[in-house]
């Protein structure tokens, strides 16, 4: 149910930007999410559609952009890419990394008219 609330999230955005900068209709609403945000692309698209009906944005479209996830090692001082939480960074195995990068969701942009 986790998805639930993320789209109920995203439409609450939406109406609030709606109520902000007075547009009346949404066509495209484009969300990044992160590899390591652990988020159902599939589930999220099925309770957006549920969500936005009778909303503005009804007829909107949902693009979802993959962010990758990116961690930071402090003991050899560099940015790796991870997959998981509780990887390990692949020069020197430390397992305190610290995601930097992929770990959200977020609204990129809003297509509006
Ligand atoms: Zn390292």
């Amino acid at each position: 149910m986790h998805e639930l609330s993320l789209a109920e999230n995203i439409m609450q955005i939406i109406e609030e930007s709606a109520l902000e900068q007075k547009f009346g209709r949404v066509k495209t609403v484009s969300l990044e999410i992160g590899q390591l945000a652990c988020v159902e692309q599939e589930s999220l698209r099925f309770y957006f559609d549920v969500v936005k009906q009778d909303s503005i944005a009804q007829q909107a479209k949902l693009e979802i952009i993959e962010i990758a996830g990116q961690a930071r090692c402090n003991q050899c001082d560099c940015n790796v890419p991870v997959a998981e939480h509780y990887a390990a960074c692949p020069h020197c195995g430390n397992y305190a990394l610290q995601v930097i990068q992929g770990d959200g969701m977020q609204i990129k942009e809003l297509e509006v008219e």
